[in-house]
């Protein structure tokens, strides 16, 4: 008995997928040396997810030796510049490469203030939009692959399956700005990024539940007041999410002027409630889940 469980454990171990999660951009919009919010999931070696876009994200996509045919998906957690600006880039160089296969773009809805997905990407690619010289991308009959949008509006999480994993997705609150939070599920292995929230709804209690990392957006410090703390959360929120979830690990990123030299009281902050690891996001950071 003892043979097969020591031989199973091995054979778990030798086929497991390898899964690690890479900062392209650590930053949020500010001029600071960092590149904007964006992230890939890697799978077994390959660039499945790319979540956001901001700037710079697409340099360092090409420094991380990811290639665009491996995408599955793009998520965008919501359109501000500092998430999506690079989105066209990638797609015209998608135009340069061999990928021929449709790619899905997932964002939120939209209201008065913001487009939805399908309404962001027309109004860069469609027939009247900025960049309407590649409104074929938006066609099945494409000359290079066609671009997808795929909305998410739901208070609930919701579910994408796709090949090699499944994703989770559900409204958050980010101001007047609708955004989405994401939850990555590989096998056995599963991460979250927070996207720009401040949780008031508390949606990424319904994400969290043991994730292997817990990406976390860290746009303000403790002592933040006003309108900015509709938006983002303070490193207590940060706490409280993770240890509610009993996450495995903590990334904080989307760091910005507000937050750094203060790395020392946040983390002071948030290890008071959450007794688990928690790291300081770099651009081109890689690790294992
Ligand atoms: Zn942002």
């Amino acid at each position: 008995m003892k043979i097969f469980t020591l031989l199973f454990l091995l054979l778990s171990t030798l086929f497991a997928v390898r899964v690690e999660f890479e900062v392209l951009g650590s930053g949020g919009p500010e001029i600071d040396g960092r590149a904007s919010a964006s992230y890939i999931v890697w799978i077994d070696g390959k660039a499945r997810v790319l979540i956001d876009a901001g700037s710079g994200s697409m340099l360092r996509f090409e420094q991380s030796g990811a290639q665009l045919e491996d995408l599955e998906v793009i998520v965008l957690t919501h359109v501000h510049i500092d998430h999506s600006v690079d989105l066209p880039a990638y797609i015209k160089a998608g135009y340069f490469s061999d990928r021929r296969s449709a790619l899905p773009i997932i964002g939120p809805d939209g209201n008065r203030h913001f487009p939805d997905i399908e309404n962001f990407l027309e109004a860069l690619f469609g027939d009247s939009g900025a960049y309407r010289y590649m409104s074929d991308v938006l066609d099945k009959e494409s000359d290079s692959f066609q671009i997808i949008p795929v909305e998410i509006d739901s208070s609930i999480p919701v579910r994408k399956i796709f090949k090699t994993f499944s994703l989770d997705l559900i409204n958050v609150n980010h101001g007047n700005v609708p955004a989405i939070a994401v939850r990555v599920n590989i096998e056995n292995q599963s991460l979250m990024v927070s996207g720009d929230t401040n949780n008031e709804n508390k949606s990424l209690q319904k994400l969290a539940k043991n994730v292997d990392l817990f990406v976390a957006h860290h746009a303000i410090p403790e002592f933040a007041r006003g309108y900015a703390t509709h938006l983002h959360m303070t490193p207590s929120t940060i706490a409280e999410v993770a240890q509610t979830g009993a996450v495995k690990k903590v990334l904080l990123t989307h760091r910005m002027r507000r937050t750094l030299g203060n790395e020392k009281e946040s983390l002071e902050i948030i290890h008071k409630k959450y007794k688990g690891e928690v790291l300081l996001a770099e651009d081109r950071m890689k690790m294992e889940l």
